[in-house]
């Protein structure tokens, strides 16, 4: 990966493609080279939908070679829905393509001079922008089929729904899984809106006549793989779990921990959790036939395959198998306890391009204003409809959890910098709640996962109802998953990591022995806290300070049932997690 290819939208007679060397950006990958690129770039007080604001699309540091887990892409932007530095990441199979193509980023940069739609092609041959404004307004599944008419079917594709091309705050950038379905998503922040203020619908990558990339020491390589995929293999969360459950194994799990979001965060236990449980949802998916349950990848090289399908009652194609995010978010959170409801939200928001989190969380807000009832999924299903339908509700609707909040006047609106909670409340997971309150991200689960020791053993054991000890683990946490962000490997390969000292030393010697780099442990922390504060630092030229990183009120001022209990790390704990 050794170019960069910059595509300005605003220059004179329309688009123009160049490219270059990495210079400044040379070794970075992932979420290193897009917050880098974005920090360097991207004037902090800029408006993210205008000409001075950058999209960063970035394979990982170890994206299209033969190690395992490898094939995240990072997305990164100075968001429209927080107003900060954003690092969104997606599954599927663009990030191999274009660390095979030799591409380390592809930077959209500039306003468009009209509202003509663009497409970019890019082979091995070289890159190309055309207009194509046959394809607008289409949903991110027409859009694949357009192009997989075109170009064959050996291609990826990242493209935006109707929501990034109406910029909504809660637009998504979709990525093409293993069967040239948009069902990944670099979901949150709204990066579909930058993507979609650029002017660009869709990218089309095809990287025949590449072959994957070559280590530096081909021999440990092989070996440390070897070790990695079985580290990876033996434990029983990414081994067992996740391949027989998918994430939504999650369920019955956090809801018997009582931190399982219900009703928009009024209660901690959902009474139909296990009618949307992981387990559930497999039998059902097993029932139903078609290609089986948690069976497969979303990309080539993954070896957990938490991915399914999912059919309906007569067997027909809906979406992937919903995520335990997206189960929640449409299921305990909005009260709806049936599965064929939340797989229909599902496929709406992955074809207009909606973040199901920002999505699920905002109906819930809308149900608490008294627009529906809880557990009403009808009315859920036409508000998504509305969203893709562009109407002021859906518009409304579509940028998020706080503006649709603050317009019909809900107190209880569980976000932090703009961005909606995802599935665990930090009252009981007060570690989660620490990484909520404090990454550069808005709330993001994925930053610092600290539900691992706080609920699942994993990585140690932090009591989760009590503020000791909540702040080193968010600060490690969010240290290391900066630092795997930049690699391109699935976040799911924490658990491994995490629990087994060989299986983290073995992607410390996959990255070592591709790159011909003497790096260790101490190395890894490096990289992540140079992250972490790049981002931070935009953040505060942005106007953030230490009030941004708070939950809201009602967390600390409202006791959750079961356990009766509020959030309670002090704001003075919050504001110490970047001191290292
Ligand atoms: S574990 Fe799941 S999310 Fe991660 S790469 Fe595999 S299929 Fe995709």
């Amino acid at each position: 990966m050794d170019k960069i290819l910059r595509i300005d939208m605003g220059a004179e007679g329309g688009p123009k493609i160049s490219e270059s060397g990495l210079g400044d950006y040379a070794g970075l990958g992932g979420r290193a080279i897009t917050s880098a690129v974005v920090a360097k770039e991207v004037p902090p007080l800029c408006h993210p939908l205008g000409a001075n604001n950058k999209l960063v699309i970035a394979p990982g540091l170890m994206s299209g070679t033969a190690a395992a887990m490898s094939g995240r892409l990072s997305v990164g932007c100075k968001s429209p829905l927080t107003g900060g530095i954003k690092e969104a990441n997606s599954g599927g199979q663009a990030s191999q393509v274009l660390a095979r193509l030799g591409i380390a980023a592809i930077i959209l940069e500039g306003q468009p001079a009209d509202d003509t739609l663009y497409k970019v092609t890019i082979n091995s041959e070289g890159a190309q922008i055309k207009p194509d404004n046959s394809l607008k307004t289409l949903g991110n599944y027409d859009v694949v089929d357009k192009m997989k008419e075109e170009y064959g079917d050996k291609i990826a594709c990242i493209s935006i729904g109707p929501a990034g091309e109406m910029k909504l705050s809660s637009a998504t950038i979709a990525c093409t899984d293993m069967e040239l379905r948009p069902t990944r998503h670099a979901g949150r922040g709204g990066v579909g809106a930058v993507m979609g203020s650029k002017g660009v619908k869709v990218l089309v990558l095809d990287d025949a006549g590449k072959s994957m990339r070559a280590p530096k020491d081909p021999e440990k390589f092989k070996e440390a793989n070897r070790t990695w995929v079985a580290g990876i293999k033996k434990h029983p969360v990414s081994g067992e779990g996740m391949p027989a459950y998918g994430t939504n194994v999650l369920t019955n799990v956090i809801n018997e921990a009582g931190g399982y979001p219900t009703n928009n965060f009024r209660f901690g236990q959902f009474k139909g959790a296990d009618k949307i449980s992981g387990e559930t949802l497999a039998e059902l998916e097993n029932a139903r036939g078609g290609e089986g349950s948690a069976t497969h990848g979303c990309h080539r090289g993954c070896v957990i395959r938490c991915s399914g399908t999912f059919y309906d009652k007569d067997g027909n194609y809906v979406t992937k198998q919903p995520e335990y995010e997206t189960v929640w978010a449409h299921g305990a959170n909005c009260g709806i306890d049936d599965l064929d409801v939340i797989a229909q939200l599902d496929r709406l928001d992955d074809d207009y391009g909606i973040d199901t989190i920002e999505m699920g969380a905002t109906i819930a807000v809308a149900m608490e204003a008294g627009l529906a009832e809880f557990g009403d999924g009808e009315a859920a299903i036409n508000f998504v409809k509305e969203v893709g339908k562009g109407t002021d509700l859906g518009r409304i609707l579509g940028n998020g959890a706080a503006v649709t909040g603050k317009i019909f006047g809900v107190e209880r609106v569980p976000v932090v910098k703009g961005q909606a909670l995802p599935a665990y409340d930090p009252r009981v997971i007060q570690g989660i709640g620490v990484t909520y309150a404090t990454t550069p991200m808005g709330a993001d689960h994925t930053a610092g996962y600290a539900v691992t020791a706080n609920v699942l053993g994993v990585g140690g054991n932090v009591d989760p109802l009590k503020p000791e000890g909540q702040v080193e683990l968010s600060r490690n946490l969010q240290i290391i998953t900066a630092a795997v962000d930049a690699t391109g490997m699935c976040i799911f390969i924490a658990f491994p990591a995490l629990d087994q000292p060989e299986t983290f030393q073995s992607l410390i010697d996959l990255i070592n022995s591709f790159h011909g780099l003497n790096m260790d442990a101490d190395g890894v922390a490096a990289l992540g806290k140079s992250i972490l504060k790049t981002e931070r630092d935009f953040n505060k030229a942005a106007g953030f300070t230490a009030q941004h990183d708070r939950l809201p009120e009602f967390f600390k001022t409202e006791k959750l049932s079961p356990h009766n209990i509020t959030f309670a790390v002090s704001d003075e704990d919050l504001d110490s997690l970047y001191n290292w």
